[in-house]
């Protein structure tokens, strides 16, 4: 089973602001990343777990795209949301969190960590993981969703209490849910 927690409500005030000054060079480079590969306007998400910037990219551009979160800004391949809805956000916003820990660091050694993965699955492949994310902590274990729940959606009280701490909780069907979420980020 995924090994999923639920995170703690971020605070406002002066840590809320710190905060906000810690992230906010890594958020400049997700909004000026994702304008240069012709983002629209983003949509907001989140929670009182964290929030961030959503932009999907223009439909059937980048294919081989999948999700990434580059301080508060998450930007994603529709297809791939459409898929997946709300367990990749869930993972996508629970990075969010990580570079509020990390800050201006959290390129370079999540940059480091997935490298030392891919090195890593050279000589253990693990089945069903990508090299790149199997062995990298950041992506499975120092992280409230890890990848795992994409793959396999966890469910239950914790699961939706995880889902309620980043604002994506509904009632509708994961599938529902999942179209809803493209249709309403739709330019
Ligand atoms: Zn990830």
């Amino acid at each position: 089973m995924t090994r999923i927690s639920i995170p703690a409500a971020r605070r406002g005030g002066a840590i809320g602001a710190i905060r906000q000054v810690w992230t906010a060079p890594t958020t400049l480079i997700g909004h000026a990343t994702a304008r240069m590969l012709g983002c629209r306007k983003p949509q907001r998400i989140g929670g009182q777990a964290t929030r961030a910037w959503l932009y999907r990219l223009p439909a059937a551009r980048f294919k081989r795209w999948r999700a990434v979160a580059i301080g508060h800004v998450i930007i994603v391949e529709p297809a791939l949301l459409a898929r997946h809805g709300r367990w990749l956000l869930a993972h996508e916003l629970a990075h969010a969190r990580q570079h509020d820990w990390l800050g201006p660091a959290y390129l370079p050694v999540h940059a480091m960590l997935l490298f030392f993965s891919m090195v890593m699955s050279c000589f253990r492949p693990i089945a069903g993981f990508s090299p790149w994310h199997a062995y990298n902590p950041l992506e499975r274990v120092l992280i409230c969703v890890p990848i795992d729940a994409i793959a396999v959606p966890p469910e239950g009280a914790l699961a939706e209490g995880v889902l309620r701490a980043f604002g994506l909780r509904g009632t509708a069907s994961r599938a529902q849910q999942a179209q809803r979420i493209a249709q309403r980020i739709a330019p």
